[in-house]
């Protein structure tokens, strides 16, 4: 897929839309979602142009997105609580944000199998 440039999150990064950052590096930057589906619900994002987990090729980058997830459980301490992380991958799995990102979502009990 090709990466739109207007995407919401491209404008987060560049700081053209406002939101509530709890964390940033180099590789990435992580938000607070604007609709929560859990007590604690952010969206951590690459800083390229990755629109899709599919369109992926860069592991460095993708290995960053993954040690971030890990950071921020340790700074907000929900680390040992539990938590999910999801990637939605596509139109049928409700991807709406075409800007590669990952939910972290925890403070309540998570059912399995998810919707
Ligand atoms: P997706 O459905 O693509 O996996 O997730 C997109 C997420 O982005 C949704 O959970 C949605 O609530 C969140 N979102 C959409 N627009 C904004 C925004 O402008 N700011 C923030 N912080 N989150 C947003």
């Amino acid at each position: 897929m090709e990466y739109d440039d207007q995407n919401i999150f491209a404008k987060v990064l560049r700081g053209e839309i406002p939101a509530d950052v709890v964390y940033e590096n180099d590789h990435v930057m992580a938000f607070r979602d604007i609709e929560p589906q859990a007590p604690v619900h952010i969206l951590v994002i690459p800083k390229g142009p990755v629109p899709c987990l599919a369109d992926a090729r860069d592991g460095a980058a993708m290995g960053e997105l993954m040690l971030a997830v890990g950071e921020i459980a340790r700074q907000e301490g929900f680390e040992d609580d539990g938590f999910r992380v999801v990637i939605n991958n596509g139109v049928r799995a409700n991807q709406t944000v075409f800007h590669l990102h990952a939910h972290i979502l925890a403070g309540r009990d998570l059912t399995w199998p998810p919707g």
